[in-house]
């Protein structure tokens, strides 16, 4: 399970809706289930089917969350037009079978959608990602 807090649902929708129509990306960090602090990230892909993380802010972002005591926790990016689901794409890019893979869909626009998923050797499982 992961715990997101509304207002950073809210960042990750925002950043997504910025950011269309290409694809937004970025990192969760956090301790245990609960993500404390998100990262944007830009999408060197520029792309509206794939995105890639500009490997200098990844670094970066590790960094900080490394000295502030957190763990990634996850990965997110959007969908713009397809369901909040891993593409075969993203399966092939899952390079952390231990972090949340989180997608957000803007497929429709007024009601965001957000699925949290874990990817491990090519096998998608959903967790529960509970807002709060
Ligand atoms: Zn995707």
């Amino acid at each position: 399970m992961l715990i997101l807090k509304k207002e950073f649902f809210e960042k990750i929708v925002n950043q997504s809706k910025r950011e269309s129509p290409n694809e937004a990306c970025g990192i969760l960090a956090g301790k245990g289930q609960i993500v404390e602090k998100v990262y944007e990230m830009t999408n060197v892909d520029k792309s509206p089917s794939s995105f890639f993380m500009d490997a200098k802010e990844q670094l970066k972002a590790i960094k900080e969350i490394r000295s502030l005591g957190l763990e990634m926790l996850g990965i997110y990016h959007s969908h713009i037009a397809s369901p909040a689901y891993p593409s075969a794409k993203d399966i092939e890019l899952a390079f952390y079978p231990e972090v949340s893979y989180v997608i957000v869909s803007l497929k429709d626009k007024d009601n965001p959608q957000i699925r949290s998923f874990k990817i491990k050797e090519g096998i998608i499982s959903e967790e529960e990602l509970r807002i709060i």
